[in-house]
């Protein structure tokens, strides 16, 4: 199709692929959530219902898009590790962080009302999406551990630090001053010895974030087309040697899970080798 005499300033869009076989990381973070946070009521220092609807958003956008493989969310962000070999938008740059971005943002807005029945939103929330290439299996763990060391930091600061506001009657400009320059174990005994709270009850979700993996449906039966509806008992040494084939052709059905476990230690990555295949 011959173009207008304008179509010339299509070559200004420069082409923006991804280097191929390499681990492409997305992080996306709640623009301006302080105040989005504070106009819709969000508890402090956790609010339950708005970690959820980030969760949710995170596994809408896990079963739309089968080349992310991991998924982890604290506070207003969520990183997803889309697997080395995708070929995902022929693995252009700007397609994949804005579709994804925009698809994730819509999710969050479209499911508002079911976490927050009881607060429209006053104004309409926006993400920020960027994307890194790692070269290797160690950066991706390295990567992760450094989002889940985050989480475990900012909680105990936030946790101590609304513990004095809302329980110690400080001042947030005291509370502060109170908590700066502590270190973790200080921040504990603070807990612990002025408010009796134990740090490691707290919810697991608050010191450890989210991960969302995929896990194999072992029990329901795969679903049968009319060709494969064959009774797999048959005595029939052809048609019997042909099964085990069939069967192998069937990807295993897998389900997207929400965990809040430790992802920094071997055991996690040594369940699920896959993961940085
Ligand atoms: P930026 O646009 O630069 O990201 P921001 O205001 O979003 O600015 P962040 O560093 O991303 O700053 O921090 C997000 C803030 O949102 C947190 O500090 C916290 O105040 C609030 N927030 C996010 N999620 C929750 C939650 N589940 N419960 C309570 N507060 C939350
Ligand atoms: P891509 O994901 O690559 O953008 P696409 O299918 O969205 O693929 P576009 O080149 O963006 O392709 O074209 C958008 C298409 O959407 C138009 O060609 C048209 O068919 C349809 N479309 C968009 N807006 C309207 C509209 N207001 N009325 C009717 N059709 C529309
Ligand atoms: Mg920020
Ligand atoms: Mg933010
Ligand atoms: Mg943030
Ligand atoms: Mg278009
Ligand atoms: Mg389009």
């Amino acid at each position: 199709m011959a173009g207008s005499k304008y179509a010339y300033v299509r070559n200004f869009e420069l082409p923006d692929p991804l280097l191929p076989g390499t681990f492409m990381v997305l992080r996306l973070d709640g623009h301006s959530f302080h105040r989005f946070s504070d106009e819709h009521d969000f508890t402090k220092p956790n609010d339950i219902r708005a970690l959820k609807l980030m969760d949710h958003a995170a596994k809408d956008l896990m079963e739309q898009y089968p080349d992310l493989v991991l998924a982890f969310g604290e506070s207003d962000e969520f990183s997803f590790l889309i697997r080395k070999s995708a070929s995902l938008y022929n693995r252009r740059q700007s397609k994949i962080v804005s579709t994804l971005t925009s698809l994730f943002t819509s999710s969050y807005v479209f499911r508002w009302a079911t976490y927050f029945p009881d607060h429209p939103l006053k104004y309409p929330p926006s993400f920020d999406g960027r994307l890194v290439l790692y070269p290797g299996a160690q950066e991706i763990r390295d990567y992760f551990s450094w989002r889940q060391t985050d989480t475990h930091i900012n909680n105990l600061y936030n946790t101590a630090f609304w513990a004095l506001v809302q329980q110690g009657g400080e001042t947030t400009t005291q509370a502060h001053t109170t908590l700066k320059g502590t270190v973790s174990k200080e921040k504990n005994e603070i807990l612990f010895s002025r408010f009796q709270i134990n740090y490691n009850t707290l919810d697991a979700q608050f010191r450890q974030g989210s991960t969302l993996v995929r896990e194999e449906i072992s029990e329901e039966p795969p679903v049968l087309g009319i060709s494969t509806a064959i009774d797999t008992s048959t005595t029939d040494p052809i048609l019997a040697s042909s099964l085990p084939k069939m069967r192998g052709r069937t990807k295993p059905r897998t389900k997207v899970v929400v965990l809040h476990c430790d992802i920094i230690k071997d055991e996690f990555w040594d369940a699920r080798p896959e993961i940085l295949s």
